[in-house]
């Protein structure tokens, strides 16, 4: 396990999985996913407004697309799930029908957010391809259980973003209450996640979640979308590159031919002119090299890192040793296992530290908030004889 926290469902918490796409170590999965990935040679792209307002609207944003011939799949909103009443809902289903006209005429595949039997009954009996479903019903597992039965025995694909809080175990939760019923052509959407610190993202990234799927799920698709979680047209760029760098399968981006004036989203969405420059923009780097000398350079360097963790993890037990007896010379001495100045200088010099090191302050704080933890865990196990709390299990924000 790479993180551990509670997005994971707790420490050691077992996941159930399903037959087939979900399992770990499938050799190769065969969907209408990986098909195209395939068949592409390249992460997918999928775009389209954020919603379909207009049959125009639909139209020019698909024929653009198609054009351009970047695009793999169409995206509209049609429901449109908003935090507070009183704002622009959707169209609803009068908009299915753009959604056929521009099928028709462009061929790509068009894909919609369901959030009810009722949506997914209504998209199906208009030739939508594939559903997505939204970040405010991957976090009940009744509305997703409700439509894993709608969905049941339809064989239409299904994206499912993540849901808006960073809990990794119902947005697996999710896709196995879908796999269980059946439906196997599935892909995640990373779309980042609420959180009440300020940010400079409208939903933070915390890579480490979607990292975490990948590494149970390598088989599963996993698509990321710049749009939700940078929530403005700066951001596109750096949050797709740095999918693409992390081994992403596709992106989803928001494009409309007026973003300003955009019922929904405008300040994250872009035309379809600067979603090519966008696109033309970005690295594609490779998997691997099969360069002989980057490959020995490569295997060279992991070595060294081998042999450096080896002793990261030496003077990591040395230092567990030392609160072992500090713990024993405490008890000796009925002395309480928090020692707060100790600890506050501790988190105040070893940033510094690091940093005369040219190590990132940050990280060396959130390194020690783990030590902290684990020592007091030692500690207490030695002083009460019994440990109460079991490994290191921290939360997002720490
Ligand atoms: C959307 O994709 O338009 C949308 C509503 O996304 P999310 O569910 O990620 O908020
Ligand atoms: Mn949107």
């Amino acid at each position: 396990m790479l993180f551990a926290g509670p997005w994971l469902g707790g420490a050691g918490a077992k996941c159930h999985l399903g037959p087939q796409l979900l399992m770990e170590n499938t050799a190769t999965a065969d969907t209408f996913f990986t098909r195209r990935l395939a068949a592409k040679g390249q992460p997918l792209i999928i775009a389209g407004p954020c919603s379909a307002e207009s049959e125009e609207q639909v139209l020019t944003v698909a024929r653009a697309l198609q054009a351009a011939g970047q695009a793999d799949m169409y995206r509209a909103g049609i429901w449109k799930p908003r935090t507070k009443p009183g704002g622009f809902e959707g169209m609803g289903t009068a908009a299915l029908p753009w959604l056929q006209a521009a099928r028709a005429e462009t061929g790509l595949p068009m894909a919609i957010e369901v959030a009810t039997p009722k949506h997914v009954e209504e998209a199906l009996k208009h030739g939508i391809d594939v559903l997505w479903i939204g970040a405010r019903t991957t976090v009940n597992p009744f509305a997703v259980q409700e439509l894993a039965d709608a969905l049941a025995g339809t064989g239409v694909p299904v994206m499912v973003k993540n849901p808006v809080n960073p809990d990794l175990a119902l947005w697996a939760g999710a896709l196995e209450r879908l796999e269980r019923a059946g439906i196997t052509d599935l892909a995640a959407i990373h779309r980042g996640f609420s959180t009440f610190a300020p940010s400079r993202y409208r939903n933070a990234p915390t890579w480490a979640i979607p990292i975490e799927l990948k590494t149970r799920y390598p088989q599963l698709p996993l698509i990321n979308d710049p749009s939700h979680i940078g929530g403005a047209r700066d951001l596109l760029l750096p949050i797709a590159q740095k999918a693409l760098d992390l081994d992403y399968d596709g992106i989803i981006i928001e494009t409309h031919p007026d973003p300003d004036h955009a019922l929904s989203d405008a300040a994250q969405q872009v035309t379809p002119a600067r979603l090519q420059e966008l696109l033309s923009e970005l690295k594609y780097r490779y998997r691997s090299s099969d360069n002989v000398d980057y490959r020995n350079k490569a295997e060279e360097l992991r070595q060294k890192m081998d042999t450096a963790d080896h002793e990261i993890l030496e003077m990591l037990a040395r230092r567990m040793a030392l609160i072992q007896e500090l713990a024993e010379y405490k008890k000796e001495n009925n002395v309480k296992i928090l020692q707060l100045e100790r600890w506050q200088e501790i988190f105040k010099t070893r940033p510094e530290w690091g940093r005369k090191l040219n190590i990132d302050e940050k990280f060396v704080g959130e390194l020690y908030k783990l030590i902290h933890i684990e020592s007091i865990r030692q500690q207490t196990e030695v002083l009460n004889g019994r440990p109460i709390d079991g490994p290191v299990n921290l939360g997002p924000g720490l």
